[in-house]
C-alpha cells in the first residue's frame, strides 16, 4: 500500500472549516487506500505565543476531532508530534542542509513573523520540522491546503538534495491539494484564507460550533454584489466560497447547485447551506464531545499511535545519521 502522511497544528479549541475541508476529509478518503499517518502538530504550535494548559487540552481536542470526523484508528495511525523524537531529530539535520535565504523566503514565515511582537526562530525553522514530519515516513502522498504548497515544494527539494549529497534515502512526495477546496475563505473577508490564528471568529466556521452559532456565521457571510447565484471566485468570491462549502459538504458538484438556485437569492443560498453544515457537522461536534469524556482512551490511542510511527521514523533516522556520519 502506498503511503500518506500529513498534520494539523494544535492551536486552536476547534478545528474550522478549512481544516476539515481542505485536510481532513481528504485524510478519510486516503485511509481507505493509504498506510496512513496523521499527526496532531503540537511542536509546530509552539513557534508563537502559546499556553501550556491551553496547548495540552487542544492537543486532545484535535486528535477526538479527527477520529470524530471518520479517522478510524484501526486504519490510520493517529499521533502526537512531541510523541515522535525522531521529528525534531530530523528536522536538526534538515535545518543544516536548509539556507537561510530558502527559509525566510517562505510566504507562511513572512505572513506569520509580520503578526508577532516577538518572532521566534522556531518560526523561521518550521518548514525544515515540516519536511522531517512527512519524509520520516517515506509517504508517496502528503494531501494539504493550498496554502502548504509552498513548504511541500521546499520539502521536496530537502528531500532531493539530501539524496544526492548522500545517496538515495528519502521518497520524494507528492503533494495533494485539491483544486476545488484547497483553499476555504473568511466569510467575513473573502480575500483571506479561513484561519485558526485569524482573530475573526465571524468569518470562521469553526466544526465545534453549535447549531445556533452555524448559523449566525452562514447567514451574516459577506456576499457580493448583484444578486446572481454564480460561480466566479474573481467576481464574486463571497458567493463562490458558499458554494465551494456547499458542494464539499453535499458532494454535490457546484454546476448542480447554481442549477439549483437559478433565480433564487444569495439568502437562500445561506438558509440551505446552514441547514447542510447543521445536518453534517452536529454529530462531529457531539462525538467530540463524547470522546473527551474519556481521555485515558483517547491517550492510549495516541500512545499506540506513537509506537508505531516511532518504529517507522527510527527506522529513517538511524539510516539518516549513518548516511551523514554520526557514530
Ligand atoms: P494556523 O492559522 O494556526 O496556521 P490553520 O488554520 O492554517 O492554522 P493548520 O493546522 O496550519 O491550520 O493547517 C492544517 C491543514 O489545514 C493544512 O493542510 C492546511 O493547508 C489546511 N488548511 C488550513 N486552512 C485552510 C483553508 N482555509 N482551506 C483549506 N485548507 C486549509
Ligand atoms: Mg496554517
Amino acid at each position: 500500500q502506498p503511503r500518506t502522511v500529513s498534520g494539523i497544528q494544535a492551536t486552536s479549541d476547534s478545528l474550522h472549516l478549512g481544516n476539515y475541508i481542505g485536510a481532513l476529509q481528504q485524510f478519510v478518503t486516503h485511509q481507505e487506500s493509504h498506510d496512513a499517518f496523521y499527526f496532531i502538530a503540537n511542536m509546530h504550535a509552539i513557534t508563537v505565543e502559546q499556553d501550556p494548559a491551553e496547548l495540552r487540552e487542544r492537543t486532545l481536542r484535535t486528535a477526538a476531532q479527527f477520529i470524530a470526523a471518520g479517522l478510524d484508528p484501526e486504519k490510520s495511525t493517529i499521533f502526537v508530534q512531541s510523541q515522535v523524537p525522531a521529528h525534531p531529530q530530523l528536522s536538526w539535520v534538515l535545518e543544516c542542509t536548509t539556507s537561510m535565504g530558502e527559509a525566510s523566503r517562505m510566504t507562511q514565515f513572512k505572513d506569520k513573523s509580520a503578526k508577532q511582537e516577538h518572532v521566534s526562530l522556531g518560526l523561521l525553522t518550521y518548514p525544515a520540522l515540516m519536511a522531517a514530519d512527512i519524509l520520516l515516513y517515506n509517504p508517496q502522498l502528503v494531501p494539504v491546503g493550498e496554502d502548504q504548497r509552498q513548504h511541500l515544494e521546499l520539502t521536496r527539494n530537502l528531500a532531493e538534495r539530501f539524496n544526492y549529497r548522500f545517496g538515495k534515502t528519502f521518497t520524494v512526495p507528492e503533494a495533494q491539494i485539491l483544486k476545488a477546496t484547497a483553499k476555504i475563505y473568511d466569510l467575513q473577508n473573502p480575500g483571506a484564507k479561513m484561519s485558526k490564528s485569524q482573530p475573526s471568529p465571524q468569518g470562521r466556521i469553526d466544526i465545534l460550533d453549535d447549531a445556533k452559532a452555524l448559523t449566525k456565521k452562514i447567514k451574516s457571510a459577506v456576499t457580493d454584489d448583484g444578486t446572481e447565484i454564480a460561480f466566479d471566485p474573481e467576481n464574486k468570491p463571497g458567493v463562490s466560497n458558499l458554494l465551494t462549502i456547499y458542494s464539499s459538504l453535499t458532494s454535490r458538484s457546484v454546476d448542480d447547485i447554481v442549477a439549483e438556485y437559478e433565480g433564487k437569492m444569495y439568502g437562500h443560498l445561506k438558509v440551505d447551506l446552514a441547514e447542510v453544515a447543521v445536518e453534517t457537522l452536529t454529530p462531529v461536534r457531539e462525538r467530540t464531545l463524547e470522546l473527551l469524556e474519556d481521555r485515558a482512551q483517547l491517550q492510549a490511542i495516541l500512545d499506540r499511535g506513537a509506537e508505531k510511527a516511532s518504529a517507522i521514523a527510527e527506522a529513517t533516522l538511524r539510516e539518516v545519521y549513518d548516511k551523514i556520519g554520526f557514530i
